[in-house]
């Protein structure tokens, strides 16, 4: 039976992304409806800083945190937003004969900074005639009023997303990742969001230390419940120079093996309700940054395995939450 048979036989509601042939909500399925065909994201560096790492809240940053080897804009130092988004557009159009784009506001927090500043950095992306929408990156504690207000006026024009790293709704794990905020925090910017209509991402991390299956279907259930666009499930990686990577290689933390990653994916994905759009099963670093697990450097199996593991359930995404 091929993908697209199986997940029509499923006896559930037929949400449009079952003609993906995907048993999850992709986000080149939401792009081609919402834009008419296919959309990259295309990392942009406004040179925000983060207060978990400038002292404001702490200067160690998140216990796996390493802004370089999360985002290529910063890796490449490019001087300009202008220079950016060229040569990224440039890079794009190369390798994938890629024509419009994303701006995504990616490393450091994004909305932490002089408002003029931070509006000039936006309305110079979304200004590029190849520039469909904007996507920013950012922490739950730094979303005031007024830069929400700014977000909400550009979203008259462009299409808005706010992506918010929460990892998890558990404070223990929170604390322990170094986050230095709770999920009140969350809940808070959350809210605040809604309520300018713009649309909420929320970045996760799947398999962390010291939650159990029933904590992390906690927080799938929970983001459920919300009114959010979008997730991006990240595996816990480590990469160099982190407290992370220390305490992996002093054996203090084991990071999950590839099945058991698939598995809680595909968990999550059941209890997650289908009109959720799946920004991205995993994350990785390149290889000159990443310490373990190398099984994450193989995009396409991991998507493979969770199409499979969905296939030999008999389920999808929502499965669970219908
Ligand atoms: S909030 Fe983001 S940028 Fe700041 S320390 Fe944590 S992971 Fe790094």
């Amino acid at each position: 039976m091929s993908s697209r048979s199986w997940l029509s036989a499923l006896p559930l509601p037929h949400p449009s992304w079952l003609s993906s042939g995907l048993p999850y909500h992709s986000l080149n399925f939401f792009y081609r409806s919402k834009f008419g065909g296919k959309i990259w994201k295309l990392s942009l560096d406004a040179g925000c800083s983060c207060p978990n790492r400038d002292g404001t809240l702490a200067t160690l940053g998140c216990l796996f945190c390493d802004p370089e080897s999360f985002s290529p804009s910063r890796r490449l130092h490019l001087p300009s937003l202008r220079q950016q988004l060229d040569e990224g557009i440039r890079r794009l159009e190369q390798r994938h004969a890629a024509e419009r784009f994303i701006a995504y506001f990616q490393p450091g927090t994004n909305t932490y900074g002089p408002l003029d500043r931070l509006e000039a950095a936006y309305r110079e992306a979304i200004a590029h005639p190849q520039v469909v929408g904007l996507a920013v990156g950012t922490r739950p504690d730094c979303a005031d009023d007024a830069v929400l207000d700014l977000l909400a006026h550009l979203a008259q024009k462009t299409w808005v997303t706010v992506e918010y790293g929460l990892q998890t709704i558990h404070d223990r794990s929170l604390d322990w990742l170094r986050r230095g905020h709770h999920y009140d925090a969350f809940l808070d910017a959350y809210e605040r969001t809604r309520r300018r209509n713009l649309n909420v991402g929320v970045h996760l991390i799947l398999g962390l230390p010291g939650e159990s299956r029933d904590d992390m279907l906690a927080t799938a259930r929970e983001m459920g419940r919300l009114a959010i666009h979008s997730v991006k499930f990240h595996n816990l990686y480590a990469v160099r120079g982190t407290t992370l990577a220390e305490q992996v290689a002093a054996g203090l933390v084991r990071l999950p093996e590839f099945w058991e990653y698939v598995a809680e994916v595909v968990d999550f994905l059941e209890w997650l309700p289908d009109r959720v759009v799946v920004e991205r099963l995993s994350g990785d670093a390149p290889p000159e940054y990443l310490v373990a697990p190398t099984w994450c450097l193989d995009k396409a199996a991991i998507r493979q395995a969770v199409v499979t593991e969905f296939q030999r359930r008999g389920t999808r995404q929502g499965s669970r939450s219908v």
